[in-house]
């Protein structure tokens, strides 16, 4: 199986533009707007018509820090969009901008990938790609978590946080692994999730990015707040998130969806300071609070 390493953000040629960091410092001397609010410069009416869209209360027309007389916006300054994004065209835009999307956790088998996932519950990529470089080499198989002291296996896998419970997740999946499928990752959703530690989003990421499988559509923090700040959904649980997307979206492009929107809401429209601006979706997204 190919390793999968590397941001994928930073892949150049064919139609992937490099992501470019978000302006920072001190607002420009002209009276360009460049999303900065000011006397000259009006914030966007997108949240607030957006939040009514939404049946929210009104609220203050500003997000991002006050900074004296002019207050940092994070959000666009053109023309708000009133209805949902369409998909089709999200799509168009996520494949421009994020031609190979993948997964950024790394891995060289679907077995590493199964563990990696559990890990990255509540944890950053980059720090389970950090625990995984030791983890990979001490416990190279199913058969070594299976046989491992578990205190041993929860220090290695430690700085992921819950430890306790992921260690006890990864060594009963990889007895169950190795008692119910013969040492080998199973290839179907129903299978992976009778694992221990496998919900529906660790199957959809090892179907997907180890298999090619397109059973689902990943769905984790960030797919979640970006497909309703898009009014790509309303809903709030996982599995009815993705039942709407996976409506929604053709099933060839179900494998490239879900990874591709996790970038977007890592790197662009983030939890705190959505870079509208910034954003390729900017001139078709409603902005809708998420
Ligand atoms: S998807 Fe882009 S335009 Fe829409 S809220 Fe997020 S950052 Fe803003």
């Amino acid at each position: 199986m190919p390793s999968r390493r590397g941001n994928p953000l930073n892949t150049v040629g064919g139609l992937c533009r490099p992501y470019t960091e978000p302006r920072r410092g001190p607002p420009p001397a002209s009276n360009a707007c460049n999303h900065l609010i000011s006397k000259d410069c009006q914030p966007s009416s997108a949240i607030p018509r957006a939040r009514a869209l939404a049946g929210s209360p009104p609220r203050p027309a500003t997000r991002g820090r006050d900074d004296g007389g002019a207050v940092e916006c994070n959000v666009s300054s053109t023309p708000a969009m009133t209805e949902p994004a369409p998909i089709d065209e999200v799509q168009l835009r996520l494949r421009q901008q994020y031609p190979e999307a993948r997964y950024e956790l790394d891995w060289s088998t679907p077995w590493e990938l199964l563990v990696a996932t559990i890990l990255a519950a509540r944890c950053t990529d980059e720090r389970v790609n950090r625990v995984t470089k030791t983890l990979f080499t001490d416990y190279p198989e199913p058969a070594a978590y299976a046989a491992a002291d578990l205190a041993d296996l929860e220090q290695a896998v430690r700085p992921t946080g819950a430890y306790k419970t992921k260690a006890k997740a990864v060594q009963a999946c990889a007895r169950a692994v190795l008692d119910q499928f013969d040492g080998q990752v199973p290839r179907t959703m129903e299978q992976l999730v009778t694992l221990p530690g496998v919900a529906r989003k660790t199957a959809n990421v090892v179907l997907a990015t180890a298999f090619g499988i397109a059973e689902g559509i990943i769905v984790d923090v960030h797919v979640a707040r970006v497909s309703r700040r898009m009014g790509l959904t309303t809903q709030t649980k996982g599995e009815r998130i993705e039942k709407d997307l996976m409506q929604a979206l053709p099933r060839e492009d179900w494998t490239h969806f879900g990874p591709a929107m996790v970038l977007l809401g890592r790197y662009v429209c983030t939890a705190r300071a959505p870079q509208c601006g910034e954003c390729i979706m900017e001139p078709l997204c409603p902005q809708l609070e998420a």
